[in-house]
């Protein structure tokens, strides 16, 4: 195989992907960072072209066209994927400073091919520039845990296996020279320049994979998180809080560990919405979830049931801890009113009744929801803003009992 064939391969590898990407991009415009990885891609396809036109034009015009659309390809592959993590926008200062560094690797470039012929030069400049901006797009997308957002590991090894190769390839051009290797045919410099070109046409594929992976992946948690949360307050809603209760009471059947349940209630939200609005009392919702969430450790789960009222359940949390956590909250909500919602409206007060149960052992997700329901109504009946327990089911066992005792004593 010949390089020429393998160059003609990358031109349309590259043409291609960008076409696909570009197609992916019209359908998806919101996938951050896309956007760029198609300029990327389109900054790559014309290096193969300016490599496959290089003996048409003047060298030193080949040379700008090669080296400026490396940096551009790699510099905007960095940026693509700086706004794919949702970093912010770089500041004005340092797309300067990369400015200048493209203008010293043209400059540079121009100085080797005109004025100092030193061979393989253009090529370090090129494979240094565009290895550490592989290596930093790699070093960006890497974040996260890998078992929730595996592509990003995927789109990182591939850059960044890719951003190494480019710090050997100089290396290997040396090799390749006859001065290094006494009477090197040209079938060796033929086999390195060929693999070299493989290598870049593999890359590019491998990099257009991720950059799909990726918009596979963002695309797929963002039709999860329509599915799950809810929209107004950001936390789950109703079917996605049940099936991770669900799994809390599996998990806690397994490890016999305890599982509070919390059912919240806002008092006469009607009228909240009849004095001030629909609108505040949306905002009231959210106010209430942002309190709430201020009493809730990591591993606590908040969904809203529907309307005005919502369950926490806390995994990590005994009796007294979870009767502890309740009052907070009530404590907190009744303390902190909303203020500035309604424009001639200096406040708005708010109270919740909260219900607290533990979970009894045999039981299901809608069953506690249940009970837990049943201990809110008790809170309103005698006379809301407060915490109330009802004791386990009758199948509970002994420790939750024991442990809803504590709750009993805490309240
Ligand atoms: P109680 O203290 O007994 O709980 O009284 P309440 O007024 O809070 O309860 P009620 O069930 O009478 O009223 C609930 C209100 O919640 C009625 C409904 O219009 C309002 N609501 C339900 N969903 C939303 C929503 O998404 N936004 C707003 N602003 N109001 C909502
Ligand atoms: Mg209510
Ligand atoms: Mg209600």
């Amino acid at each position: 195989m010949h390089s020429p064939t393998l160059i003609i391969t990358a031109a349309i590898f590259a043409a291609l992907i960008t076409g696909v990407l570009y197609a992916v991009l019209c359908f998806n415009r919101d996938i951050p960072g896309l956007r760029l990885w198609v300029w990327s891609f389109f900054a790559a396809s014309l290096t193969a072209i300016n490599l496959l036109l290089s003996d048409l034009l003047p060298e030193v015009l080949s040379v700008i066209f090669a080296q400026g659309s490396i940096a551009a390809a790699t510099t905007v592959c960095w940026l693509g994927s700086r706004s794919y993590m949702g970093l912010k926008p770089l500041p004005r200062r340092w797309l300067s400073a990369i400015g200048r560094g493209v203008v010293l690797l043209l400059g540079l470039s121009i100085y080797y091919t005109t004025v100092s012929l030193i061979p393989g030069a253009r090529f370090v400049l090129a494979s240094g520039y565009s290895g550490v901006f592989f290596l930093l797009t790699a070093r960006t997308v890497a974040k996260g845990d890998i078992r929730l957002v595996p592509a990003r590991y995927l789109f990182a090894s591939i850059v960044g296996i890719h951003g190494l190769f480019l710090f050997i390839r100089p290396v290997l051009f040396k090799l390749s020279q006859p001065s290094v290797i006494d009477g090197a045919d040209s079938a060796f410099m033929d086999l390195i320049s060929q693999f070299v070109v493989l290598e870049a046409n593999v890359a590019v594929v491998a990099t257009a994979f991720g950059v799909l992976v990726l918009a596979n992946e963002h695309i797929t948690t963002a039709l999860r998180r329509l599915a799950e949360i809810d929209p107004l307050t950001q936390v789950f809603n109703r079917r996605a809080f049940l099936l991770l209760l669900d799994k809390a009471i599996s998990s806690s059947q397994r490890t016999h560990a305890l599982l509070p349940v919390l059912l919240i209630d806002l008092d006469h939200f009607k009228t909240i919405n009849d004095t001030w609005g629909h609108r505040a009392g949306d905002d009231v919702l959210r106010h209430f979830v942002q309190l709430a969430n201020r009493c809730l450790r990591k591993d606590d789960v908040m969904g809203r049931l529907g309307g005005e009222e919502f369950a926490i359940f806390l995994p990590n949390a005994d009796g007294p801890g979870a009767a502890a956590v309740a009052e907070h909250v009530r404590a907190l909500v009744e303390a902190q009113s909303l203020k500035g919602a309604v424009a001639d409206c200096a406040e708005i007060r708010l109270t919740v009744s909260i219900g607290v149960v533990l979970y009894a052992a045999g039981e299901s997700g809608d069953t506690v929801l249940h009970r837990a329901d049943e201990a809110m109504y008790l809170a309103k009946q005698h006379g809301r803003n407060r915490v109330e327990w009802l004791a386990g089911g009758d199948v509970a066992c002994a420790s939750h009992n024991k442990a809803a005792a504590g709750i009993e004593s805490c309240i």
